[in-house]
């Protein structure tokens, strides 16, 4: 039997991480833990959420490296899936195909409102999608934009919260 694919999107500060994990204890099964390597918010090796819970995790470029690692599994659990190249949606359908689930959270668009490449192909795969919205910042209505405070181009600056805010669509069209 194929393992089930879920999505966990939405934007930053929607709770993706917590849902993620929410989601894993639902399962109650031995579960693998993934993170990209780019993702170097906290220390290499867990997930994080913004409200302070905290798993490990192993830290890959790629889901093709975790396939030798899935006999003692039976889900994958992905946090910042946004950060994997395309190639994920391959990995993910193979994983699937061995009948392992996974559950994958990211980010559905970058904070310009550009969607990211492997979330849009993980969407199109998805068994089930979970859509988040954080609180607007501005106007408390619904968020699901992005938006991002500070104007550094060299650094990746990855969920801090001091340097991106959540706001609605019409906060953000003012904002940017
Ligand atoms: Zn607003």
């Amino acid at each position: 039997m194929k393992g089930k694919i879920e999505i966990i999107t939405g934007c930053m500060f929607a709770g993706k991480s917590t849902e993620l994990l929410s989601k894993v204890d639902e399962y109650n099964i031995r579960t693998l833990f993934v993170k990209p390597k780019i993702d170097l918010r906290y220390d290499e090796s867990s997930i994080n959420t913004h409200s302070g819970k905290k798993v490990d995790a192993i830290v890959v470029d790629s889901l093709a490296e975790i396939f030798n690692k899935l006999s003692d599994f039976h889900l994958v659990a992905v946090d910042e899936a946004q950060f994997f190249g395309s190639n994920i949606v391959e990995h993910c359908l193979k994983i699937s195909n061995m009948g392992i689930n996974l559950v994958l959270a990211g980010l559905e668009y970058d904070y310009l409102h550009n969607r990211f490449e492997s979330m849009t192909g993980l969407l199109q795969i998805a068994d089930s999608v979970k859509y988040l919205t954080a609180t607007c910042v501005k106007c408390s209505k619904a968020a699901t934009h992005s938006h991002r405070i500070v104007r550094e181009k060299s650094k990746i600056l990855v969920g801090h919260q001091d340097f991106y805010e959540p706001l609605c669509a019409q906060c953000y069209s003012k904002n940017v």
